[in-house]
C-alpha cells in the first residue's frame, strides 16, 4: 500500500459528521486494495454472476432494507416473499407438500438451526442418555464444528474413501443410540464433490437417524445443472432418508449476502426449530430461527432476484458456470494437474504430482489472482462464477507462467490454506 491511498484510520468518534460525498470517496479508496473480483480474478468468497443481477440485487436490497422479517404481522410483504422463496426452494429440491423452512442469514446459520432443531427431536422421540453425537465426512464443513461447540455436541468425523466421497460403511457403524444426525455434502467444499447421499439415505432409514444433506453451496445450482443434462445424482429430498437440508441463496442462487434456506422434510420436524418464550414482561416472542432482527433486504433481494432469473435464467447462468469448470480441467490436466474426483458442479480442485502448488498458489497470488487451497491433499481451489467463463484464457495463461516460475526454482510459498 502506498502512503498516499492508505486509508485515515481513527479509533475514536468524531466530534462531529462528515459530508456523505467525501465518506463515500474514502470508502472507494479503502477497496483499492481488495482483491480484484470484478475483473474475474476472485475464485472464493464472492459469486459474480453479472450487472444485470447485481443490479437486481442492489436495488431489491435496499427498497425493503429498513423492514424487518422479525414482525410478519406488519410486514406481510416480507412474510408473502420468504414463503414463495421457501416454496421455489422446495419445488426445486423435490420436497413435498408437507415440508417447509426458513430464510437464514447464511450456511453457517442454516446448519446450526438444523443440528439444533435434530438435537431437540431426539430428545424429544429418542431416549438420549449420553452425550449428543453428529457422525459426519471429515469433509463436511467447518459450520458442522461451530454448532457443535455451542450445542455441546461430539463430533464423530469419518475419514472419506480414497475417491474423497464420505465413507458410508463407516459411517454406519459410527452411528449409536447417541448420534443425532448422520452429515453428507451435496457438494462438499473441499473437492466439490457430491456425498452418495442415497446411501446414506439407507442408513439413516434403516438405522433411524435424521439426515442432514449440506447442499449450501449445490443446492441452486445442482437442480440447474441436471436440467442442462448432467447425470447428478439424486441428494435432495426425492431420497427419503433426507431430514434437512442447508441451501445458500448467497451462493450459487446469486442472491444478496446474509441469505440462506434450512429445509425440513415435514412441518412436524420444522417445529423443533421454532422458539417460543413467554416469560418476559415485553410479552410473548416467537421466531424461526436464530435471528432477532431479521434484515428485510436480504428476504426482499433473494425474491426478486430468483424471480428475476428463473429456471431458463439460473440454467443459462450456471451453463457458464460448468462450461468455465471444463474448460479449466482441460487446461490445468495439459499442464501436469490431477483433478480431485469428477466434480459435477462449480467448484474444481486439482493437485500436482512433482509441484509444490502452495508455491504455484503464491505466484498466482502475486498475479493478482484471489482463490483458495485445499491442505488434504494439497490442491488448488477454484469456486467459479459465470463470470469466469470470459477470463479461463487469462487464468490458464497466468497458470502456465506460474508453473514455469516454479519448475525455474522459485520457492516463495504459502504456509498454509487458510480462510480468516
Ligand atoms: C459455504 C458453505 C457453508 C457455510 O456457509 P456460510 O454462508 O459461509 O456460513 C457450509 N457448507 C458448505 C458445503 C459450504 O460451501
Amino acid at each position: 500500500m502506498t502512503e498516499e491511498n492508505k486509508p485515515t484510520t481513527t479509533n475514536v468518534m468524531p466530534a462531529e459528521g462528515s459530508d456523505w460525498p467525501k465518506l463515500k470517496t474514502e470508502m472507494l479508496s479503502r477497496g483499492q486494495n481488495d482483491a480484484k473480483w470484478r475483473e474475474g480474478k476472485t475464485a472464493v468468497y464472492v459469486f459474480n454472476a453479472g450487472e444485470d443481477v447485481a443490479q437486481v440485487q442492489k436495488e431489491a436490497y435496499t427498497m425493503y432494507m429498513s423492514e424487518n422479517g422479525l414482525g410478519p404481522a406488519a410486514f406481510p410483504s416480507l412474510k408473502e416473499m420468504e414463503d414463495e422463496v421457501i416454496a421455489m426452494a422446495l419445488s426445486l429440491l423435490h420436497g413435498s407438500t408437507d415440508a417447509g423452512g426458513s430464510i437464514t442469514s447464511g450456511g453457517t446459520d442454516s446448519i446450526t438451526m438444523a443440528v439444533k432443531t435434530a438435537r431437540d427431536y431426539a430428545r424429544s422421540e429418542k431416549n438420549l442418555t449420553g452425550k449428543a453425537n453428529i457422525v459426519l465426512p471429515y469433509s463436511a464443513h467447518p459450520a458442522f464444528d461451530k454448532a457443535a461447540m455451542m450445542m455441546d455436541l461430539e463430533l464423530r468425523k469419518i475419514a472419506v474413501k480414497s475417491d474423497l466421497s464420505a465413507d458410508v460403511v463407516a459411517m454406519s457403524d459410527a452411528i449409536d443410540n447417541n448420534t443425532i444426525m448422520l452429515v453428507g455434502s451435496a457438494p462438499n467444499f473441499p473437492y466439490g464433490l457430491i456425498d452418495p447421499i442415497s446411501e446414506l439415505g439407507k442408513v439413516a432409514e434403516e438405522k433411524e437417524v435424521w439426515l442432514h444433506v449440506d447442499a449450501c453451496v449445490g443446492g441452486y445450482i445442482a437442480p440447474f445443472v441436471r436440467m442442462n443434462g448432467a447425470d447428478i445424482p439424486d441428494f435432495d429430498f426425492s431420497v427419503p432418508g433426507v431430514s434437512s437440508m442447508s441451501a445458500d441463496l448467497h451462493k450459487y442462487g446469486y442472491c444478496a449476502k446474509g441469505a440462506s434456506t434450512v429445509l425440513f422434510r415435514n412441518k412436524v420436524l420444522k417445529q423443533y426449530m421454532v422458539f417460543d418464550c413467554d416469560d418476559w414482561p415485553g410479552g410473548r416472542m416467537v421466531t424461526p430461527t436464530l435471528a432477532g432482527t431479521r434484515p428485510g433486504g436480504a428476504i426482499s433481494a433473494a425474491w426478486a432476484v430468483m424471480n428475476f432469473l428463473g429456471i431458463k435464467g439460473y440454467r443459462e447462468k450456471h451453463k457458464l458456470v460448468t462450461d468455465a469448470r471444463e474448460t479449466i480441467e482441460a487446461g490445468v490436466k495439459a499442464l501436469g494437474f490431477n483433478i480431485l474426483g469428477e466434480p459435477q458442479l462449480g467448484i474444481v480442485a486439482f493437485s500436482h504430482d512433482s509441484l509444490n502448488v502452495f508455491a504455484i498458489y503464491k505466484q498466482m497470488f502475486k498475479r493478482g489472482w484471489f482463490t483458495s487451497l485445499t491442505s488434504e491433499p494439497k490442491a488448488l481451489h477454484l469456486m467459479l462464477s459465470p463470470f469466469h467463463a470470459s477470463v479461463t484464457d487469462i487464468y490458464l495463461s497466468d497458470l502456465k507462467s506460474s508453473v514455469e516460475q516454479v519448475k525455474s526454482g522459485d520457492t516463495d510459498a504459502v504456509t498454509e490454506s487458510r480462510y480468516s
